[in-house]
């Protein structure tokens, strides 16, 4: 079956009992027994939820995967398979992250005895020296937030399996429409489904996406043990989003491709970070194990003072000024202030991400009034 197809078809069948076309919400904490033991495979709904179950199968669809698992959010979703490691255990990383991974990492995780070390991949093979005999998992963000930096999956997953780490790739930035790491050697995919997935600006939630069935297994169980588990409105809310992601997607990346265009022949511009530029340092990795290059765009002006980049980030109508990213509307963001500043300073300085970078997340409005918006902005 096409991404397509499966976007609209995947994990959802009529209700058995009255035929409904949807999926319906089944807003219920627990399940009638006829008598102890005798049920129909619900219990108790942190543990299974037909809403969410019918998510998690498009979810496995959607990423080429056999398992898919829900949680409340991105983040929970983190919490869940880091717990699968234990104190001393490794986790190498690459060093251009969401802030609230960095976070969970270093404030949450690292205080109970596990080891982060966070590297630049843009060189595959630099992962290697990082590797140690405690090293349980390897973690890419591709592309990177906001540097836009592509890491090749292949040649991570290679290394992975030569030293018999688990591989997690956070594919929210691309979503499945534009690249599935499962397909690249990935072992566990992750996403923030409150993204591209639902896309409507709407939900909190998140998944991940696995072959194994061992593993599935251990997630399930810290899924359901931890309980961070999302509800059956948010469920449907998402399942609805998906059955368009093929058609917004085309949309994004499309309007995505023009404004980078556009910024990168603009004379006030320094530089723009988009890895569909064929000037972009991985733009062959990302030709290679990419679909199409998405609507997520971080840029700088040549006028490196604050105060400029603040009127552009405040003189925008279209794109609203907010942390988030993937929704059919235009946003513009501050990562060093918003979705970046749990990462200190001289972290951020040191992996090339300037106190002025500015980041968009291109909607699915019409482009001409997109670019007239931020030519008003630049130009001012
Ligand atoms: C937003 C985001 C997360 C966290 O997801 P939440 O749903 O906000 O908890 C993780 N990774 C990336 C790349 C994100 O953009």
């Amino acid at each position: 079956m096409k991404f397509g197809t499966k976007t609209v078809h995947a994990g959802v069948s009529p209700d058995p009992t009255t035929g409904a076309i949807m999926t319906p919400i089944y807003q219920t904490s627990t399940y009638v027994q006829a008598s102890p033991g005798d049920h129909k495979g619900y219990e108790y709904s942190r543990t299974h939820n037909p809403t969410r179950n019918a998510l998690e199968q498009s979810l496995a669809a959607l990423e080429n995967g056999k398992h898919g698992i829900c949680f409340a959010s991105g983040l929970a979703a983190t919490d869940s398979l880091i717990k699968l490691l234990k104190p001393g255990d490794e986790v190498v990383s690459c060093n251009d992250l969401y802030g609230g991974t960095y976070r969970i990492f270093t404030k949450v995780f690292a205080p109970l005895g596990i080891k982060f070390r966070f590297v630049d991949m843009a060189d595959a093979s630099s992962v290697e020296k990082y590797i140690t005999p405690n090293t349980r998992m390897i973690w890419v963000e591709t592309p990177t937030n906001p540097l836009m930096n592509v890491i090749d999956i292949q040649a991570v997953s290679e290394i992975s399996k030569v030293h018999n780490c688990l591989f997690v790739v956070d594919n929210t930035f691309a979503s499945p429409y534009l690249q599935n790491p499962l397909n690249l050697g990935a072992d566990v995919v992750l996403h923030s489904l409150t993204k591209y997935i639902n896309g409507h600006s709407d939900v909190v939630m998140g998944a991940v996406i696995l072959n194994d069935d061992e593993l599935d297994q251990q997630i399930r169980f810290l899924q359901n043990s931890c309980g961070g588990v999302p509800g059956p409105q948010d469920s449907f809310l998402t399942l609805r989003g998906i059955k368009t992601l093929h058609l917004r997607m085309q949309r994004h990346a499309e309007n995505g491709a023009k404004i980078a265009h556009f910024l990168n022949d603009h004379p006030a511009i320094e530089r723009v970070y988009w890895p569909g530029l064929e000037s972009h340092p991985n733009h062959e990795v990302a030709k290679k194990q990419m679909r199409d290059f998405g609507g997520m765009i971080s840029f700088t002006l040549k006028d490196d003072r604050m105060e400029t980049a603040i009127k552009v980030l405040s003189s925008t109508h279209l794109f609203s000024l907010a942390e988030s990213l993937g929704g059919v509307e235009s946003l513009i963001n501050h990562p060093a202030s918003m979705t970046h500043g749990s990462i200190p300073r001289e972290e951020r300085l040191k992996i090339g991400l300037k106190d002025t970078l500015i980041r968009l997340s291109v909607g699915i409005e019409d482009v001409e009034d997109l670019i007239e918006d931020l030519v008003k902005a630049i130009e001012g």
